[in-house]
């Protein structure tokens, strides 16, 4: 299985590709890449040649696996297979992907959004994440700041892409608010959140001090990204009275309840109007 044309952004960036197994090799290679005769150069040249097709197999598993990963932490976040441990450590994700369920049609989807795990501040459907990635940050170091050293192996460097709880209830609620969650095809575009959004703020209510305020909708989005906390709860205001939005009737629901996010809204013209939970 190859990823599809539009999935070039899964390829990886220059540390990604520095780790790749054979390229580790060639690295690690005391005679390989390191006398600039014309002669050596035409010997490495041919064993690059001869190691080329296999450095391009790693970099299609690369971005197999970065689907992959992208595909878990989404059904983890979003359905019930977040609420089984053992279940989510079984889940073959590439097993998964290979069925055909999860083309780029389900990644485009708005329900399978995700963030970018390096900045947390980028969040859309996976390829323009990583296409964001790869131009934010161009990782052009194996430098880990965590680990006070060079990564030695993928998995050092960490996760590209992420999908936090929080994030994936919040998401949920302004969806199901503007009532976008089921559209036919599963796209939303953020014009389509202005219209329906158009006229209201949203507010939240019982966030971190400082986060207390009137915005759009995208702020709902991105206060979680900055701020996660897994008991908070989110509150919109705006003049949808008749809203009550509690995510325990979607799938993951017992694991949204465990996280204890209850959205309601309230209408922004009647201050005094009670909140509904
Ligand atoms: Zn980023």
């Amino acid at each position: 299985m190859s990823p599809s044309k539009q999935a070039g952004w899964t390829m990886p960036r220059y540390a990604e590709w520095r780790l790749l197994p054979t390229v580790v090799e060639l690295w690690s290679d005391p005679g390989f890449a390191v006398d600039v005769s014309d002669a050596a150069r035409d010997a490495d040249l041919k064993v690059w040649s001869s190691h080329l097709d296999t450095v391009l197999g790693e970099m299609a598993d690369f971005a197999i696996e970065s689907r992959s990963a992208a595909l878990t932490a989404i059904l983890a976040a979003t359905t019930a297979l977040g609420e089984d441990d053992a279940a989510l450590e079984a889940f073959d994700a590439v097993e998964a992907l290979g069925s055909g369920g999860y083309g780029d049609g389900f990644f485009c989807r708005a329900t399978s959004y995700v963030s970018c795990a390096e900045c947390a501040m980028f969040f859309g459907p996976l390829q323009d994440v990583l296409q964001h990635v790869h131009v934010a940050h161009p990782r052009s170091s194996l430098w880990v700041h965590a680990l006070q050293r060079d990564a030695v192996t993928l998995a050092e460097l960490g996760p590209r892409v992420d999908l936090s709880l929080e994030t994936a209830c919040a998401w949920s609620a302004v969806l199901e608010l503007a009532q976008l969650d089921e559209t036919d095809d599963g796209l939303v575009t953020d014009a389509q959140l202005d219209a329906a959004f158009k006229g209201k703020k949203v507010v939240w209510e019982n966030g971190p001090r400082g986060t207390k305020r009137r915005g759009p909708w995208k702020d709902v989005v991105s206060l979680p990204l900055r701020s996660l906390s897994p008991s908070r709860s989110f509150c919109f205001s705006g003049p949808l009275t008749d809203a009550h939005l509690d995510p325990s009737h979607s799938s993951g629901a017992s694991r949204r309840r465990r996280a204890a996010h209850t959205m309601t809204a309230t209408c922004s013209t009647c201050p005094s109007s009670p909140s509904r939970t």
